[in-house]
């Protein structure tokens, strides 16, 4: 479904990620981990149409969607759930759900939205009250009920557990769970190695802008190198 080839990205003058290859297929959770730095914030950004590629193709669902602007890339089936959220804080929850459909023209956004409430009932408990009050684990959710509100086919998360609570790192996790019990397909970057891996049908390591492993989430959990420097055992 996503196809990378090649990428290259720079700022300025120093490029960050050096010419990757990578797919997600349909209804498969891939997971990027490496450390802080190595690129993965930068590859989702190409693909998103944030920033530019300097070199190499991006296709997805049989499109060239290279250099794109963002919301061409939305409309070709692309959301992404930002890293820290970025919930509209002074509207409230069933707002904030809307805007995540902004974007579509069908007439099935009312259904939608029930089912988001569904999904997540904290979302309908808070329904009418303003985004910004709600706990960190609870705008996770609601950024992640925003992405689905598009309907994308391809759902990219951004270090969602990022400045979470363990006990609520958890929930995400579930949560993330969830939106793959629903077929959908996910690309994910988690700083939160361990996570990453568990949920991931496949994974891919990054280290200073390049891929350097590549396997299912089990392979790279038992793999060494993974378990010493990304797992702490
Ligand atoms: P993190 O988890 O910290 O986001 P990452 O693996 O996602 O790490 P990137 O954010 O893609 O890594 O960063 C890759 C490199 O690009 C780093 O050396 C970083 O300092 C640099 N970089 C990122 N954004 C910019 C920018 N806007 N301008 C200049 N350099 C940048």
């Amino acid at each position: 479904m996503l196809e990378v080839r090649g990428l290259r990205v720079s700022y300025g003058p120093i490029e960050v990620v050096h010419g990757i290859d990578l797919d997600v297929k349909e209804g498969e959770c891939v997971a990027l981990i490496g450390a802080n730095g190595a690129g993965k914030s930068s590859t989702l950004k190409a693909i998103c149409g944030l920033i530019k590629a300097r070199d190499g193709s991006i296709r997805f669902d049989g499109q060239d969607i290279t250099n794109q602007a963002g919301h061409a890339i939305v409309r070709a089936g692309i959301t992404m759930c930002p890293e820290g959220r970025q919930v509209f804080p002074q509207m409230n929850v069933v707002k904030n759900l809307r805007m995540g459909a902004y974007a579509r023209t069908d007439d099935a956004q009312a259904s939608d939205l029930e089912e988001m409430m569904d999904m997540f009932p904290i979302l309908r408990q808070r329904a009418g009250q303003a985004a910004g009050t709600l706990s960190g684990g609870e705008q996770e959710m609601l950024a992640i009920g925003r992405a689905l509100m598009a309907r994308p086919k391809l759902c990219i998360f951004d270090e969602p557990s990022l400045g979470l609570a363990p006990k609520i790192v958890a929930e995400v996790g579930e949560t993330i769970e969830r939106v793959k019990g629903m077929g959908k397909t996910i690309l994910l970057v988690e700083q939160n190695s361990l996570m990453a891996l568990r949920l991931a049908d496949r994974a891919y390591l990054f280290e200073a802008g390049e891929i350097v492993l590549e396997g299912t989430g089990e392979e790279l959990q038992s793999h060494p190198e993974v378990a010493k420097a990304y797992l702490g055992h």
